[in-house]
């Protein structure tokens, strides 16, 4: 009964998913081949394995890097790291230095939420509230209250810093959280020949800043960028003076 039932309904999903030129290439076919014929291009060997989402979307299968405390953090001069965190957000300690993770990623899709101070007064351009994520320690994603807030190009909230400028403004309202989501693949190496770039995608707030952006090489605020040999590598987040905050950081290593 079942092969019965089965069959009348795969039929119809046949006839509804192919094009009609498909439909006219098979349909002097009887409908039982055509079943057999569409089966030999199912693959079953790969499974993807269920990821849940958990409390604020993180996804099951992430590194969280805020999660409570900053035992995943240190300074970047050695030692623990300078800031804190309180209820899960983690505020730059302005003066204290740059911090960065423990562990390295390569290739990554990375979340984090971030804010800045609603008192803006007598801070205009760079120096309203700016931090920024440098990826492997090299490449920065610039985190800068750029809401009303002109500055150079390649500069602003989202800029791959001093080289490729957002390709629009998305930010929020000072003072609200903004969220970051990037997909990264990191360059690769033979020695000290660089034989790929890499790329980044970013999105702010959900909208595209960056997609699949070549990364021409390190960032440089005087100067152009380096190519630099390395390999797995930390986040580093900046200490640029600003009580800049963050929360809700995770990775997926890809
Ligand atoms: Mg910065």
């Amino acid at each position: 009964m079942g092969a019965r039932v089965l069959i009348p309904f795969a039929a119809v999903l046949l006839s509804a998913a192919v094009s009609a030129h498909h439909e006219a290439t098979f349909e002097h076919i009887p409908l039982e081949e055509r079943l057999k014929m569409a089966e030999e291009t199912e693959s079953w060997a790969y499974q993807p394995p269920v990821v849940s989402l958990g409390k604020n979307d993180v996804p099951s299968d992430a590194i969280q890097l805020m999660a409570g405390d900053m035992s995943e953090w240190e300074s970047t001069k050695g030692g623990v790291s300078p800031w804190a965190i309180k209820r899960g957000v983690v505020t730059v300690a302005p003066g204290k230095g740059d911090i960065r993770t423990k562990r390295s990623f390569c290739d990554m899709q990375l979340h984090f939420e971030w804010k800045t101070p609603t008192d803006v007064k007598g801070m205009q351009g760079q120096q309203r509230n700016n931090s920024g994520i440098f990826i492997q320690e090299r490449y920065e994603l610039q985190v800068l209250d750029s809401y009303n807030n002109e500055t150079y190009g390649n500069g602003q909230a989202g800029a791959l810093y001093k080289q490729v400028p957002p390709r629009v403004n998305a930010m929020r309202p000072t003072g609200e959280w903004q969220s970051y989501d990037i997909l990264y693949t990191a360059p690769r190496f033979n020695g000290s020949e660089r034989v790929s770039p890499g790329y980044v995608t970013l999105m702010h707030n959900g909208v595209v800043l960056h997609n699949h952006q070549e990364i021409a090489g390190t960032t440089e605020w005087i100067g152009p960028p380096q190519i630099d040999q390395h390999g797995c590598a930390p986040l580093k987040l900046q200490d640029h003076g600003n009580k800049v905050s963050f929360r809700n950081m995770w990775v997926r290593e890809l």
